[in-house]
């Protein structure tokens, strides 16, 4: 619950934006005992899924807020490409078992609102955090410090502010954080389905020549779909009811999932790309979508936000010195961020692109991670955690006993 304030406070730590990000800033912040501010008006409904990995369930389990997401959630076993772009060159099926690197699976998918709510009631309960409801509407950001100001008045010091205002960051820009910012000729079509076949806990992405269709099981006989289509095609999809969408999903998934109806509202997600050109500066670290945004191929997003809220927290709480931990921050989050933004960009494009040498270099790719194990083990390895560099230890899984039975942790 919001509690709303109009004196002027002073924290370690104002985390701006109460998004899935957000929320999960301010827990593992009070959790580490960092006096905290989140200035978060209520998120507005979201009626996507997430399928978070391996690292951000155990997290969440971690700080409490994944026991009433699991029989929300359905695992992802097995991951399954299919070309479907009916070019010359066209790439094997290619498909990943988690079980091939040790995993039970490669993550799980649930829907959006729970997580804020469960991260919300959490947060709400923390004596560290002071939740005010106000949109923050000016930041002041220099070397020592941010001053905030809600639009209620309420004035906040911080030492260090989590932008976690979401893409067009305000805190990021008044920290003087540039970005690049792009488009693609796509937009992404969501939806929940209900379907009369298995999903075996199998997530199917079919390659077509618009962009990436993919089938996201949902506990029981649903799935989420993502459709990413032209501007042109995702209106023709959005004006379509809902049996002829169930019929069009039916055609494209070629009835792998048997007879669909549609089971969830939909929505339109143009898609664009956002990178800063530091991921902390003036006191500011940028957090979820405020430092990247990148197309829902590969489900990335949430994934490396997560990670964001947990490597801020861990590089604060772990030294006295601010600036090192926000340069430690900035050091650690680039390699994950930019490596995984440009493997989305490069795949996606080279689908939508009609030269062959693009083609040709996509399907001798999936052919090779087919074919080649140690690829394709690195490669699973790779898409569940960040790209060689290191994890937050929330994330990281517990230490194996060795023979002895004793754990390994020191
Ligand atoms: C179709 C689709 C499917 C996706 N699927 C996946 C997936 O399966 N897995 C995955 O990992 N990712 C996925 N993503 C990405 C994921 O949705 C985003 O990474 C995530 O929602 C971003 O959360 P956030 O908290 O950073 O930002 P947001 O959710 O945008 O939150 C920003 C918050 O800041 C608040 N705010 C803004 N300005 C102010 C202000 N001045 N003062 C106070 N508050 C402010 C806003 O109101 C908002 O609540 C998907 C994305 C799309 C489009």
């Amino acid at each position: 619950m919001a509690k709303t304030r109009t004196a002027s406070l002073s924290c370690e730590l104002a985390v701006v934006g109460g998004g899935p990000a957000g929320l999960a800033t301010a827990l593992l912040a009070a959790r580490s005992g960092l006096k905290t501010v989140l200035a978060a008006p209520k998120a507005r409904p979201d009626h996507r899924t997430f399928a978070l990995m391996a690292g951000a369930v155990r997290m969440l389990q971690r700080l409490g807020a994944w026991e009433p997401l699991l029989p929300q959630s359905a695992p992802l076993r097995r991951l399954r490409i299919i070309d479907d772009t009916g070019r010359l060159l066209r790439a094997p099926t290619v498909e990943f078992d988690a079980g091939e690197i040790g995993l039970d699976a490669f993550a799980w998918n649930f829907p959006a609102a729970p997580l804020s709510e469960v991260l919300g009631e959490l947060v709400s309960k923390e004596a560290n955090v002071t939740w005010l409801g106000g949109v923050m509407s000016s930041c002041v950001a220099g070397p020592e410090g941010c001053d905030l100001v809600l639009d209620d008045g309420t004035a906040i010091h911080a030492n260090v502010v989590a932008a976690a205002d979401g893409r067009g960051s305000l805190c990021r820009e008044a920290a003087g954080i540039p970005v690049e910012t792009w488009r693609y000729p796509q937009t992404a079509i969501v939806t929940t389905i209900a379907h009369d076949r298995d999903h075996m806990d199998v997530s199917t992405e079919f390659h077509r020549r618009t962009g990436p269709f993919t089938l996201v099981p949902l506990p029981g006989k649903l799935s989420s779909v993502v459709m990413a289509e032209t501007p042109e095609g995702a209106q023709r999809l959005c004006e379509l009811d809902d049996a002829g969408l169930a019929r069009e999903i039916e055609r494209r998934s070629h009835r792998l999932l048997g007879a669909v109806s549609i089971a969830g509202p939909r929505g339109a997600f143009p898609l664009t790309g956002l990178l800063p050109k530091v991921f902390s500066k003036n006191r500011v670290a940028l957090i979820g979508e405020a430092g990247h945004v990148v197309p829902p191929i590969g489900a990335q997003g949430l994934n490396l936000g997560l990670r964001d809220a947990a490597m801020l927290v861990e590089c604060l709480s772990q030294s006295g010195d601010t600036d090192a931990a926000l340069a430690l921050y900035d050091r650690r989050r680039r390699g994950d961020v930019v490596s995984r933004a440009t493997a989305i960009d490069v795949l996606n494009r080279s689908l939508l692109s009609d030269l062959v040498p693009a083609q040709a270099v996509r399907a001798l790719g999936l052919y090779a991670i087919a074919r080649i194990e140690p690829l394709r083990r690195r490669i699973m390895s790779e898409g569940v955690a960040p790209g060689g560099g290191y994890t937050p230890a929330i994330m990281q899984p517990d230490p194996e006993p060795d023979e002895d039975g004793l754990s390994l942790a020191v």
